[in-house]
């Protein structure tokens, strides 16, 4: 470790999603890996972008966000799930990814404990452990079937056992990356049960909330006893395919957005401004017409699709019941580990994929899986079946077809 490197980082390494993305620009491969669409955004959406940079809305915006970005966010959460928030309740932040590690430095003291499901979405332990605070995992198993709604479970036992008097917050991510998990409305119910028992804050990472194909999304915040100790955050990269844009946000109530805009103001201050503009424009739009509806059908034909190619190979697949990942089961496939799998899909078969051991704190323990995204063009997915055909002659039961 370089003597110029702060203790606080020696344990990170580069993330798998600039890892893989960077081997398959190198090998050419059909990039299934990173998640993020191949195809252009709303035009509308550019528009709004393009006319908002020519009305000069170029200088700093308010620190907490634009005002109509903010209200158009309440007016979004409060029409999809009757959430009664205020503008002065959502706080815009560079995308998810800095809304996460804002409300975890905002409310995790040294020390304190913070339970997340395995596999975890990579930024959470590394925010945890950059507040001082020590990540304690609850696993997610796959599902033994292969079914529409076979979904990945927690042993509610184990859940119980997690939580003790130095958790000060639990991180639940639904739907769930990279698992496809949609949490049922039991299962919040418990999470939100112990989160009141012990006085713990919920961090609800929603991201996917829009592209759900099995059960529906229920926000934590919306359970009782939930709205005064949850932070609610969500992107709108992902549902309006603008990844490259960075507009997130939290919604938490007074105590907690204040805290979460102390380290909002001196991290980034404030989001680009015309951006800001445009997904104001965007979410406005979206609530007076049938944008989402559209978004879910054009998602569900390339989960379907996925799901097709997948299964013609020879994988064992868990259907998705939200997000844009399919995960597939590795085992009898003769690969050790799932990095030696994606890597190989990578640079011999030419498509790329990711591998959820990075989801794990100890990537031996992970199930052999690999994630596939469909954010994709039908045509792109089309172009990564043909080439997944080289792979089927490694499957067990075809190999004496090809051999
Ligand atoms: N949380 C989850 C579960 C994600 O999958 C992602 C990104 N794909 C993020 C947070 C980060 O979102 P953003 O790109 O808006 O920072
Ligand atoms: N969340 C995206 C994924 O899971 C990647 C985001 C990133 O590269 N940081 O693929």
């Amino acid at each position: 470790m370089h003597q110029y490197m702060a203790q606080r980082v020696h344990g990170f390494g580069t993330s798998i999603f600039s890892e893989m993305s960077a081997l398959a620009l190198e090998h050419q491969a059909i990039n299934l890996s990173q998640g993020f669409p191949d195809f252009a955004g709303p035009a509308h959406v550019k528009q709004a972008a393009i006319d908002a940079i020519l009305a000069d809305h170029n200088q700093y915006a308010p620190s907490p966000g634009v005002p109509a970005l903010r209200q158009a966010v309440v007016d979004t959460y409060r029409s999809a799930y009757g959430l009664a928030a205020s503008a002065n309740e959502v706080t815009i932040t560079c995308g998810a990814t800095e809304a996460l590690f804002a409300t975890i430095l905002a409310v995790v003291n040294p020390g304190d404990e913070v339970i997340l499901f395995e596999p975890a979405y990579d930024s959470y332990a590394p925010g945890v452990i950059m507040a001082g605070g020590v990540p304690r995992y609850v696993r997610l198993d796959p599902p033994q079937a292969e079914s529409d709604d076979a979904a990945w479970t927690f042993d509610p036992e184990a859940l119980r056992a997690a939580f003790g008097p130095k958790t000060r917050a639990i991180i639940v991510n639904t739907p769930h990356n990279p698992t496809g998990k949609v949490f049922s409305r039991a299962e919040l119910a418990l999470i939100a049960e112990l989160c009141r028992e012990h006085d713990v804050i919920a961090i609800a990472d929603e991201v996917y909330d829009r592209m759900i194909y099995v059960g529906e999304h229920l926000p934590l915040a919306t359970l009782p006893g939930m709205w005064e100790r949850t932070v609610t955050i969500n992107s709108t990269g992902k549902t309006f395919s603008m990844t490259g844009w960075k507009i997130g946000y939290t919604i938490a109530p007074p105590p907690l957005t204040d805290a979460i805009r102390r380290v909002h103001q001196f991290s980034t201050f404030a989001i680009a401004t015309p951006f800001q503009h445009a997904m104001a424009a965007a979410l406005n739009a979206a609530l007076h017409s049938s944008y989402y509806a559209e978004l879910l059908d054009f998602y569900r034909q390339r989960r379907d699709l996925l799901l097709d190619v997948l299964r013609d190979v020879g994988f064992a697949v868990v259907p998705p019941a939200g997000t844009y990942f399919v995960m597939v089961d590795l085992r009898d496939w003769g690969f050790a580990t799932d990095v030696e799998f994606c890597r190989h899909l990578t640079t011999e078969i030419g498509v790329a994929a990711i591998p959820p051991s990075a989801f794990y704190v100890e990537p031996t323990t992970a199930p052999l899986m690999a994630r596939f995204c469909f954010a994709k063009q039908i045509a792109t997915l089309q172009a990564a079946a043909e080439r997944l055909q080289k792979l089927a002659a490694r499957q067990p039961s075809r190999a004496g077809e090809h051999a």
